[in-house]
């Protein structure tokens, strides 16, 4: 009996490695230069269990790449004035580099303000009204670490983009609406799904990239897949399970993203990084080594 066809991984673990080594590098010559290292400041608004182990995990790969990780806790009774103050403090602190606000925030707390109040320079994670809009027009400023870390994926893995029919399930400001964007200004053709769709597996079934960021366990269907389309699985669920049907998608797929070690990685070298180049930005001459 023939052996079933099955995708190749695109393996987000390596690639990440492979990021924050160079990251680490242009770290120690941040340091040789300004005299201290590049600084990500994380803010904690309570302790949801996920949060607290998301904010450990970045500033664990943080310090291993030479970056200073600094971190502001707030309790989960926090109002929004006192999260904005916090924000506002980093944003003007010049030994801070980026800012990352670790959501979802207790209902309480109005995301979006506290989101606007860190200041474009340090938007390691494409957060700010400033930040999506320089994106969706090509001018300088950090993208979403998510979706950049599924662009760099694309990319390290040959995917060529244009005119292709990239489908991207999910819209939310942090992850759908910005990897469509990014798809776009690569050239693909983009249609996005939300929970209003109609005939999701349809339309899925037209796409040459799938890109799953819905917050569902296994919701994409191996059957809905193309025969040799990319499928890109951003999910993240509960017990390390992703948005996409992984035993049935890679039987039809031609490149899939494992979960985990697809673009969960991706995303925190991604944020280093951008931490790394907000800081060159910051600090003069190096600047002209930026990327992203
Ligand atoms: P979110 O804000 O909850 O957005 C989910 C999106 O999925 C929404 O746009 C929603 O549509 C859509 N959706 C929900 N049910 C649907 C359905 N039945 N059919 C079609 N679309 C549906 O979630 P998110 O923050 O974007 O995160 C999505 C997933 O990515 C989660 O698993 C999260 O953990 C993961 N994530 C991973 C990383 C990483 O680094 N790997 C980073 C960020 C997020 P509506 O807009 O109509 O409600």
């Amino acid at each position: 009996m023939p052996d079933s066809p099955t995708a190749e991984l695109m393996d987000g673990t390596a690639l990440a490695r492979r990021i924050l080594a160079e990251t680490g590098e242009r770290a120690v010559a941040f340091l040789a230069s300004a005299g201290r290292e590049p600084c990500l400041a994380a803010v904690l608004v309570g302790d949801d269990p996920a949060s607290v182990t998301y904010v450990k995990m970045k500033r664990a790969r943080s310090r291993a790449a030479g970056v200073e990780s600094r971190l502001v806790t707030l309790p989960s009774t926090a109002r929004t004035s006192e999260v904005v103050a916090a924000v506002d403090e980093l944003s003007g602190d010049a030994t801070v580099d980026g800012i990352l606000l670790q959501h979802p925030v207790p209902s309480q707390v109005d995301e979006r303000a506290v989101f606007e109040a860190i200041a474009p320079a340090k938007d390691v994670d494409g957060v700010t009204a400033h930040s999506f809009a320089a994106m969706a027009l090509d001018l300088p400023g950090f993208p979403s670490c998510t979706a950049a870390g599924i662009i760099h994926l694309l990319d390290a893995y040959g995917v060529d983009l244009s005119g292709r029919h990239a489908v991207v399930i999910g819209r939310s400001p942090i992850l759908g609406k910005p990897i469509g964007m990014l798809l776009l200004s690569g050239d693909a053709t983009i249609t996005y799904c939300h929970s209003h769709t109609r005939d999701l597996a349809a339309i899925v079934a037209t796409a040459d990239i799938v890109i799953a960021a819905v917050g569902r366990p296994n919701f994409v269907r191996g059957d809905w897949i193309k025969p040799g389309a990319v499928v890109v699985d951003a999910g993240y669920n509960p017990g390390n399970v992703g948005d996409v049907a992984f035993d049935e998608a890679i039987a039809t797929a031609g490149l899939i993203t494992p979960v985990p070690g697809g673009v969960g990685p991706m995303t925190i070298a991604l944020l280093i990084e951008h931490t790394v180049t907000a800081a060159e930005q910051r600090h003069g001459p190096r600047s002209s080594r930026a990327s992203t």
